[in-house]
């Protein structure tokens, strides 16, 4: 028996994972009158995370969920990129506007924990969703009517609809559709993310970055406290299983590329160990044919990934969101046609917004002097006056998008 046999009554949906994606999906539902169960690995909502952009659709989105005025709130004040040699000298400046909002920094740039607590404040006003923190899903069956789902904790319990939106490395995706490496392309390095106090001559309300001999790129990117800073780590190489899940390898892997490295790298890896969010994983892409299988759905990282290069993660996991609860609100009862109608109406913005950046790590990471002093000549080019039209084209390119509007999945009033 499954509650969608009552025609009336919404139909139980579990999340699984507690980010931006998770969140959203899950605040969107709770308006549309669906109270989610959401499950997250952690044991409570997870701190860290440097900037995520919000740039066309993705800012429409947050627009329409009534996000806006708790991301205002928090907004950071990063005025462009800035690119400095080892003795933290001036090579290259972006001013944000250089490209109307839409380069490396945004029009609209907040940290990922506080967009991610704005989204939990929001939930919390509309009621809230039942949330279950320190547990995941370790099975999943389903047949026609329905998905049995049995929980590491030992519960087991029935829905009418999952949805993945547990990342990367999605469990969902793993129990549902088959193992991470049929859907999943290593790009070719690691990034690495935490909070560190704000090193002295660091300049306030930019986004700086350094590039080291050896394949290795370091930035530090403002905070909404001026005291503490977001630190940036980009490491090419080749994929290492055993980086997996393990810190204190990915720790010494970092301390071997930032050893000497010039401009804050010591000041990084002084703060790197007691870094109370330190986030890596690898740069990997990922691609499905399809999002659903049956009542099971994919959302944001688990389904769609582009890596933190493309800069429109949070985006994807946003415009997914809003659309995944707007189809689920108009379809109530019939979740495979509302999974289907999320995938076709969602596909041409992920197409877009997975478009990775010419040269990829590559081109972030160069190995040599020559590389890092060709890198930096590119990059001038780039921002010359001949080059906007061009940059505009690649920049802008998920601005043709149109968002469908959901009326009975809304913001709050
Ligand atoms: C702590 C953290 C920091 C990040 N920092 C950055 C950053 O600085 N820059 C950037 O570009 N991207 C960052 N990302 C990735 C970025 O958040 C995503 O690319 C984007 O927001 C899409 O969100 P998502 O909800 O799909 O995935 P995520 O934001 O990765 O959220 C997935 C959630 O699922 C949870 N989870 C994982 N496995 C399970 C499971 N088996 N059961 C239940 N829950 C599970 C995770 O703990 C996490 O809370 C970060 C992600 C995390 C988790």
């Amino acid at each position: 028996m499954n509650s969608l046999d009552n025609a009336t009554a919404a139909p139980r949906v579990l999340v699984c994972g507690g980010g931006i994606g998770g969140n959203a999906v899950a605040l969107q539902l709770v308006r549309a009158g669906i109270r989610p169960t959401v499950v997250e690995r952690a044991a409570a909502p997870r701190p860290g995370g440097q900037a995520v952009d919000l740039r066309g659709p993705s800012r429409d989105v947050a627009d329409r969920m009534g996000l806006m005025p708790g991301i205002d709130a928090k907004r950071l004040d990063e005025r462009g990129m800035l690119y400095v040699d080892a003795a933290g000298k001036e090579s290259l400046r972006m001013p944000a506007d250089m490209f109307d909002g839409k380069g490396g920094v945004a029009e609209i740039e907040i940290t990922r924990g506080d967009l991610n607590q704005v989204l939990l404040d929001a939930l919390t006003e509309a009621g809230g969703a039942d949330y279950r923190y320190g547990d995941r899903v370790t099975e999943i069956h389903q047949d026609a009517n329905g998905v049995d789902v049995t929980f590491a904790s030992g519960t087991a319990e029935r829905y009418d609809i999952v949805i993945g939106a547990d990342g990367l490395h999605s469990a969902t995706r793993e129990l549902v559709f088959g193992p991470e490496r049929d859907y999943s392309t290593y790009l070719g390095g690691y990034m690495s993310f935490f909070t560190m106090p704000t090193p002295a001559g660091v300049e306030p309300h930019w986004f700086s970055m350094h590039s080291l001999v050896g394949a290795t790129g370091i930035g530090i990117r403002p905070d909404a406290d001026p005291a503490t800073c977001k630190a940036l780590v980009v490491v090419r190489g080749p994929a290492d299983p055993a980086l997996r899940r393990d810190v204190g390898a990915q720790q010494r892997l970092i301390r071997e590329r930032l050893a000497g490295g010039g401009w804050h790298a010591e000041a990084m890896l002084a703060a790197m160990g007691d870094a109370p969010d330190f986030y890596f994983d690898e740069l990997a892409r990922i691609e499905l044919p399809n999002w659903s299988r049956g009542r099971v759905v994919l959302l944001g990282d688990a389904g769609y990934c582009g890596s933190p290069l493309t800069g429109q993660g949070t985006a994807m996991a946003l415009v997914g969101a809003y659309l995944l609860a707007g189809e689920i609100a108009a379809a109530p009862t019939d979740p495979c046609r509302a999974l289907a109608a999320y995938e076709t109406t969602l596909r041409p913005f992920v197409a877009a917004a997975m478009e990775l950046p010419p040269g990829g790590v590559r081109a972030m990471t160069p190995s040599t002097r020559l590389g890092i002093r060709a890198g930096m000549a590119v990059s001038r080019l780039m921002t010359t006056r001949m080059m906007k039209p061009l940059m505009m084209r690649m920049l802008g390119k998920t601005d043709g998008y149109t968002l469908p509007d959901y009326p009975r999945a809304v913001r709050s009033a």
